[in-house]
């Protein structure tokens, strides 16, 4: 069952054809983060999240530096080498200035149309919504533009189901490994939640509610080695978690903007679409590229800690990514405070040669062991 998802992951481009041929849907690619893929399916279109790849930089170098995070430096990588020909438009967030600035290169460069959700920097939840009325009548108006089909309630409704659904589903994915150390290893993990970026959801559903079955019914292993929790934007490169596999590491919990700060989110409020985007943007994980004063990101991280029994934090960080690494320094005292050790390891999307990477895990679980 665990291959099948490998499988997706490794045929991303073939897995998106078929689909999209089978649906006779246009493909939105959705850049990071918290787009509501909700808003593309009511639309009648194909969600796929591009959260970066592992495609060596070369053609995307003349436009971005190489201090750009690699998420925005691959994704443009695949768009300049013809690797993203199925995709018809872009949606976009401006969870950071990197991304504002890439949708301005691909207006620039490239044909296809791009969308925007900017997300205010605001107060109180009122003038966020106020923001954003007009922002999402543009949004949708594109999005309708592309697909030739009209947002309406009872479209809403039907993705605000099918979505809610597999985000259960992962949260359920996520308790069982926090209950069963070991259960599920951590390469399959992410390759579980990954498979659910290209996937049409109601296909990924099915996949999820069967490996779920499976796993419930499995014993739980005995856990040798230290529980670790994770936190950053992304969790690629996927192939690293062979060696927390290797190492026999169990992650137990994680914060990663495309784990469970997305599987966290509840169903989107069908009824209200302005209520619906702008609880999905603002709730319930805070994130370092959404400003809400209402969540406090010390307090969230260090109760994260608490509850899944986690005896260290690895802060997977993407060189060079801002909004991350400004938070850092601030969440990493108030876990010394606390008792609660941790690491950060500095990775890049297309690195092929996980020694180093290795050598620091297995360092600072050797610490955590004592
Ligand atoms: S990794 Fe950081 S800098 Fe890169 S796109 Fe995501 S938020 Fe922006």
């Amino acid at each position: 069952m665990i291959e099948h998802f490998h499988s997706i992951i490794s045929n991303v481009s073939s897995t998106i054809s078929k689909y999209e041929t089978e649906l006779k849907k246009p493909v939105i690619g959705v850049m990071p983060a918290y787009f509501p893929m909700e808003l593309i399916d009511a639309a009648g279109g194909y969600p796929v999240q591009l959260w970066g790849n592992n495609l060596p930089i070369q053609r995307s170098d003349t436009y971005l530096q190489s201090y750009c995070c690699s998420v925005a430096r691959s994704v443009l990588e695949l768009e300049m080498k013809g690797g993203a020909n199925m995709v018809k438009a872009y949606a976009f967030t401006s969870i950071c200035d990197t991304l504002i600035n890439l949708r301005e290169i691909y207006r620039r460069l490239f044909q296809k149309p791009t969308f925007e959700l900017s997300i205010p920097s605001t107060q109180t939840e009122q003038a966020r919504r106020n923001y954003l009325k007009n922002i999402i009548d543009t949004v949708t108006k594109g999005l309708e533009s592309v697909t030739g089909k009209k947002i309406t309630q009872n479209s809403l409704k039907d993705a605000s189901a099918i979505y809610a659904r597999s985000r259960e589903l992962q949260r359920k994915l996520y308790e069982l490994r926090q209950t069963k150390p070991g259960v599920i290893k951590n390469y399959d993990f992410y390759a579980v939640l990954k498979a659910g970026f290209f996937l049409p959801r109601s296909i990924y559903n099915d996949m999820l509610e069967g490996l779920i079955r499976q796993l419930e019914k499995l014993p739980a292993p005995s856990a040798k080695r230290p529980k670790i929790l994770m936190s950053g934007m992304v969790f690629d490169p996927i192939e690293a978690y062979k060696i927390f596999d290797e190492l026999e590491i169990h992650i137990v919990d994680d914060d990663f903007a495309n784990g469970w700060r997305t599987a966290s989110k509840t169903a989107f409020n069908y009824k209200d679409i302005y209520e619906g985007v702008t609880q999905y943007l603002f709730q319930p994980a805070p994130c370092c590229c959404v400003y809400n004063p209402d969540l406090d990101r010390h307090e969230y991280l260090i109760k994260k800690v608490k509850t899944s029994g986690a005896q260290g934090v690895i802060f997977w960080y993407i060189k060079f990514c801002e909004p991350d690494a400004f938070d850092r320094p601030q969440l990493i005292g108030r876990l010394k405070k606390e008792g609660i050790p941790s690491v950060t390891i500095e990775i890049e999307l297309s690195m092929t040669n996980f020694d180093p990477v290795k050598t620091r895990i297995n360092a600072f679980c050797e610490m955590l062991e004592g």
